[in-house]
């Protein structure tokens, strides 16, 4: 205990300062910085794991706070929905998107952007209507997107979500539904349900080959997957060896920072350029 507090002692000279605090963003924060669009997506690939071949790229919103700098999602997309921003904020991350897109067409095979959907978007027809008039105005299309939508909720909601999401894979958009396995959904409902992608939750899949568990739940994924005909998307893949389980195990998709860590819409261009599987 005398080493215990040495070491104390050592960190507190190392560390004077106090832990950061959670910013505690009011509504006018939140709304101020909607109005003043203060915020911008990175982008992390996702890459077929047979081939290396590039299949898109996932939108992550980050607010460029005028006095703290970049702050990450979970410190204010929950307040966001709180104070009834959300709607606003996804336009503005596809907007983002649709402009950053400009940076890497024409770069090699076209691929798609994805982006968060909030379920709280999902929850009346209109929100995700108004989206189509900008999508086709900047020359893109439904097809070019794929919205991902956190499993937690969205199984077991009532009809409107099933509804709003059955309408926009008629569209043309692709849906994949996040985080799986972090939930207790009633899976048999999955088959009702209009996704074509299926992204297991990184928990399961960061040390995955020294996980019997994991890897017992991986393999149920995959099966589910193909009964459904769904891709299946590896999040979090963060070694050579996750990413060499995942391939010879015929897992669909990867990303994780093995591949890439999120990155500015400026750098995808010479990521693309360098990346080879
Ligand atoms: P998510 O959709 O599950 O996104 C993946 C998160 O995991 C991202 O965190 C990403 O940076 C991180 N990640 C990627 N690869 C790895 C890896 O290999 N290891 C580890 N440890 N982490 C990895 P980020 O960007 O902080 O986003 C957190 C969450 O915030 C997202 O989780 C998503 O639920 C939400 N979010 C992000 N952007 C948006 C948005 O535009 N709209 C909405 N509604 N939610 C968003
Ligand atoms: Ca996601
Ligand atoms: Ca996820
Ligand atoms: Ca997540």
């Amino acid at each position: 205990s005398t080493q215990l507090s040495l070491m104390l002692g050592r960190l507190e000279i190392n560390e004077p300062k106090p832990p950061p605090k959670k910013h505690p963003f009011t509504m006018e924060d939140i709304l101020s910085a909607v109005e003043n669009r203060e915020f911008i997506n990175y982008y992390q690939p996702k890459v077929s794991l047979s081939d290396g071949e590039v299949k898109g790229v996932e939108a992550l919103v980050r607010w460029r706070h005028p006095e703290h700098g970049i702050i990450f999602p979970d410190q204010f997309i929950h307040l966001v929905e709180h104070y009834g921003y959300i709607n606003e904020l996804t336009r503005l991350v596809l907007e983002n998107a649709l402009d950053d897109a400009r940076l890497w067409r024409g770069a090699g095979d076209p691929f798609t952007v994805a982006i968060n959907i909030s379920m709280l978007s999902l929850a009346s027809l209109g929100f995700m209507d108004s989206l189509y008039p900008l999508i086709y105005s900047k020359g893109m299309s439904p097809g070019d997107f794929v919205f991902e939508i956190t499993e937690s909720r969205v199984l077991d909601d009532r009809r409107q979500p099933l509804e709003i999401l059955t309408r926009l894979k008629l569209k043309g958009f692709e849906l994949a539904i996040d985080d799986f396995g972090t939930a207790y959904s009633n899976l048999s409902k999955l088959s009702d349900y209009p996704f074509g992608e299926l992204k297991i939750d990184r928990s399961f899949i960061h040390g995955i080959t020294d996980s019997r568990s994991k890897a017992t739940f991986y393999h149920a994924c995959l099966a589910l997957a193909r009964e459904y005909g769904m891709t299946v998307v590896a999040e979090g893949v963060e070694t050579r060896e996750d990413w060499a389980f995942l391939k010879s195990t015929g897992c669909d998709v990867a990303q994780g920072y093995f591949i890439s860590r999120p990155i500015p819409a400026d750098d995808i261009a010479a990521w693309l350029s360098g990346w080879k599987a």
